[in-house]
């Protein structure tokens, strides 16, 4: 069965009224997915959950460890751009990455680890 964006943010919102504190994605998934589990059967990914959470406001920290450099925003898919900053001789150099869509920046070399999400 196929659960509309509605259906999970209201789940996320129970959840978040229960937890002022939700610190992985794995746990959200869980907790949205007992929230929901009055349609059997429910199919839901914990990517699909992130990219609701964010998109209608609840605030997501995204911690991230030295990585495979990611290309794409986790949020919203749209291609993450480079971040420019000027080394100390004045040469333009990368520092990180971002998504102009929805703002998500990570270091260079990096790569998401862990989501936290707040009320
Ligand atoms: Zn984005």
């Amino acid at each position: 069965m196929r659960v509309t964006d509605q259906q999970i943010l209201e789940a996320i919102k129970k959840v978040l009224s229960e937890d002022t504190i939700i610190h992985s994605q794995k746990e959200l998934l869980e907790k949205v997915k007992n929230k929901l589990s009055i349609n059997k059967g429910i199919q839901v990914s914990a990517e699909r959950i992130r990219k609701v959470a964010k998109r209608y406001g609840v605030k997501v920290q995204v911690h991230s460890r030295k990585g495979k450099e990611i290309k794409i925003c986790p949020f919203c898919g749209k291609d993450l751009q480079n971040i420019m900053s000027q080394d100390l001789f004045g040469r333009a150099t990368t520092i990180g990455k971002m998504c102009k869509n929805c703002r998500f920046e990570i270091g260079l070399g990096r790569s998401p680890a862990r989501y936290i999400f707040r009320r």
